[in-house]
C-alpha cells in the first residue's frame, strides 16, 4: 500500500494540482493522508476542497480550516492571516463548510497518528524543536506521528537518551525508533525552497519518500493579487518563507 502525505495546501490550486500530477506519474497511491489547512492564504479554497474530496483520502482539521468557518477565533492570527481568513470564509459554499465542520482533530491509520499541529495540541502547537517534540512523544500511542502547521519539513526521532531533530531526507527508512514527521507544505513552503513539498509512504518498502515539486507560482500569485489578498502573502511564495 502507498499513501501520499500532504499538509498545508492552503488554497493553492496550482501547487495542489502539480502534486497530484506528480503522484500519478509515480504510479499513484491508494489514499491521501491530509494533515489540515486545506484553506487559508491562497486564492482557491473551494476548488481545493472539491479536488481533495474527489480523491480517496482522510483529513484532519487545521487552524485555518476551523477559523474559516468561525470555529476558532481569528484574534490570535497575525493581521495578514486574519485578512485571508475573512476572505476565505466568504468564498466557501455550504458543502465546503459542512466538510470542514466534520474534520476530526486526530486520526489514526496503521502505525501513524495524524494531526495538524501536534498530538498534544492538534490545532495550535508548532513542533519545531527537539524540546517540544520530546514532550509530544508522550501524547500519542502509535509508533509514528505525522504533523504539519510549521510548513517546514523535519523529522524528530525519539532515542533512548533524548530526542533529535533531523532534516527530512529524500528517503526516510522507518525503523524501531518512534518518529514525528513533518512533510512540509504543499501550498506555502517556509523553508526557503518555494517548491511544493509532500511525501509518499510505501508500506511494503517501509519507507517515506519526500518530494519537492515545481509549480506555476506566478499563476497562484496572479490569482491572489486579483482577489485582493495581502501583498505579503503573494510575495512570500516566490522564495518560500
Ligand atoms: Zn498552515
Amino acid at each position: 500500500m502507498r499513501c501520499a502525505i500532504l499538509a498545508d495546501i492552503h488554497a493553492n490550486l496550482s501547487a495542489f494540482e502539480a502534486v497530484l500530477q506528480d503522484i500519478e506519474e509515480r504510479g499513484g497511491v491508494q489514499e491521501i493522508w491530509c494533515l489540515g489547512d486545506i484553506v487559508g492564504y491562497g486564492p482557491d479554497p473551494s476548488a481545493c476542497i472539491a479536488l481533495l474530496r474527489q480523491q480517496p483520502h482522510i483529513c484532519v482539521a487545521g487552524n485555518h480550516d476551523w477559523a474559516a468557518i468561525g470555529k476558532l477565533e481569528i484574534s490570535e492570527f497575525n493581521p495578514y492571516a486574519a485578512d485571508a481568513c475573512r476572505w476565505t470564509g466568504v468564498q466557501l459554499n455550504t458543502g465546503d463548510v459542512e466538510y470542514l465542520e466534520g474534520l476530526s482533530l486526530t486520526l489514526t491509520r496503521d502505525d501513524f497518528t495524524l494531526v495538524h499541529g501536534s498530538p498534544r495540541e492538534p490545532i495550535w502547537e508548532y513542533v519545531t524543536s527537539a524540546l517540544s517534540a520530546r514532550d509530544n512523544f508522550r501524547c500519542f500511542d502509535t509508533r509514528y506521528c505525522l504533523i504539519g502547521h510549521s510548513h517546514v519539513p523535519a523529522v524528530f526521532e525519539e532515542t533512548d537518551a533524548a530526542c533529535e531533530r533531523e532534516e527530512m531526507p529524500a528517503i526516510l527508512r522507518l525503523g524501531v525508533n518512534r518518529l514525528i514527521i513533518n512533510p512540509g507544505s504543499v501550498g506555502q513552503p517556509r523553508d526557503g525552497d518555494p517548491r511544493a513539498a509532500y511525501a509518499i509512504y510505501d508500506r511494503e518498502a517501509n519507507i517515506i519518500n519526500h518530494y519537492r515539486i515545481p509549480y506555476d507560482i506566478e499563476e497562484t500569485q496572479k490569482r491572489m493579487a486579483a482577489t485582493g489578498l495581502p501583498d505579503l502573502l503573494v510575495e512570500r511564495l516566490t522564495n518560500g518563507w
